[in-house]
């Protein structure tokens, strides 16, 4: 006669799958993540109709993904997404502000919000985003906006400034403003910007037409109760240059260490792999797509692949992972949603390069699952 299993039967099957969930998650070798951010690309005409991570000559890169498995995830459009998706097995829209508030402790609590802020410049009502700012602008900019700061007094303005004329501020207020989110030109009509108006213009007037520009807004309220409810996640420590990247991590209480470029971080990741597991972000292969120099992207991919095989020994001692988040098109300079690879592998054989890690369209893997992936291969 079938009949439900019943209680004492489920807390013991409870039991059995919740030990080898977390047994899973330990792995005996330490982990060492390597994050190409935005590495995936269109085919190029000036590199034979090749991406750059396929044109590049990149073997330590290459082995990886030779000696292991290696699937691809659908990508998400920003980083922080691919990330808080990846730790908390959870779909997670926390606006961008607000994670890089998190990871440049700014004030944020129930009565303030977070935007980030780019440098754009407006003209009829079309802004183009301004990636290629000089040293010289970025100064006056950043003077501009200390002296345009009395327009949102009332707000308190909190401003954090870094690389690229890029900013995060946090202000008072409960109301949200919706603005686009770059690289895509975006139409800003004046009164979009609300109270943002003025403290804009008069930056707008003293910079030639340049101005700082609000997006990725929110408050720091629902992204506390999401916080509040999500997975244990692996000890590890990120590495990383980027301010979203580590406000992820702050956001999920990941610890973190800010580098300069790649090569501290990779200089880093040799020595903190003795102890712990690392989560190594490199953030440049993101920022040369948006200057749209496919051949300095190539440059940039076998500059990363050569530092990292000169610590081979170092690093072959461990679990190594490569992972991708989003594609970013050296054509367009926008990011691409398609398929990103990932690839695990326990060891690395020197010049055992059957395979190449780029875009491919190998075996389909879900985000929410891959952690585990890692942890379990
Ligand atoms: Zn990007």
């Amino acid at each position: 006669m079938p009949r439900s299993i019943g209680y004492i039967e489920i807390a013991r099957l409870l039991l059995i799958y919740g030990h080898a969930y977390l047994g899973r998650m330990q792995s005996t070798k330490r982990v060492l993540v390597i994050f190409l951010d935005g590495a995936t690309d269109d085919p190029i005409p000036l590199l034979n109709g090749k991406t750059p991570l396929q044109a590049s000559n990149k073997p330590f890169i290459d082995s990886i993904a030779s000696n292991g498995t290696m699937g691809c995830t659908m990508s998400r459009d920003y980083t922080h997404f691919y990330l808080l998706e990846l730790f908390t097995g959870v779909k997670a829209e926390i606006p961008r502000g607000v994670i890089e508030a998190y990871g440049m402790e700014l004030p944020l609590d129930d009565r303030r919000v977070a935007y980030r802020m780019s440098p754009a410049k407006i003209e009829n009502g079309k802004a183009e985003w301004y990636y290629k700012i000089s040293c010289q602008d970025e100064m006056n900019l950043q003077k501009a906006v200390l002296k345009s700061r009395d327009k949102i007094r009332e707000m308190d303005p909190k401003v954090y400034f870094y690389n690229g004329g890029k900013a995060v501020m946090t202000v008072k207020g409960t109301e949200v403003l919706n603005l686009p989110k770059p690289p895509a030109p975006a139409d800003v009509q004046p009164h979009d910007l609300g109270d943002f108006g003025p403290f804009a213009e008069s930056i707008a007037d003293m910079m030639g037409g340049i101005t700082l520009l609000p997006w990725g807004g929110g408050s720091g309220k629902e992204a506390e109760s999401f916080r509040k409810s999500v997975r244990p996640i692996p000890p590890m420590t990120m590495i990383s240059k980027s301010p979203s990247a580590l406000g992820v991590a702050a956001f999920l209480n990941i610890k973190r260490e800010r580098v300069a470029g790649f090569k501290q971080g990779i200089k880093l990741a040799k020595d903190l792999i003795k102890k712990e597991d690392v989560f190594l972000h490199i953030e440049e292969t993101d920022d040369i797509s948006h200057k749209r120099s496919p051949r300095e992207k190539v440059e940039i991919i076998e500059a990363i692949d050569k530092e990292l095989n000169r610590h081979v020994k170092d690093f072959s001692q461990c679990r190594l992972v490569l992972l991708v988040d989003h594609g970013a098109s050296s054509l367009s300079g926008d990011h691409i949603r398609m398929e990103v690879p990932y690839a695990i592998s326990d060891k690395l054989t020197p010049f055992g390069t059957s395979r190449s890690y780029a875009e491919n369209g190998w075996e389909r893997s879900e985000l929410p699952q891959l952690l585990e992936q890692i942890y379990r291969f």
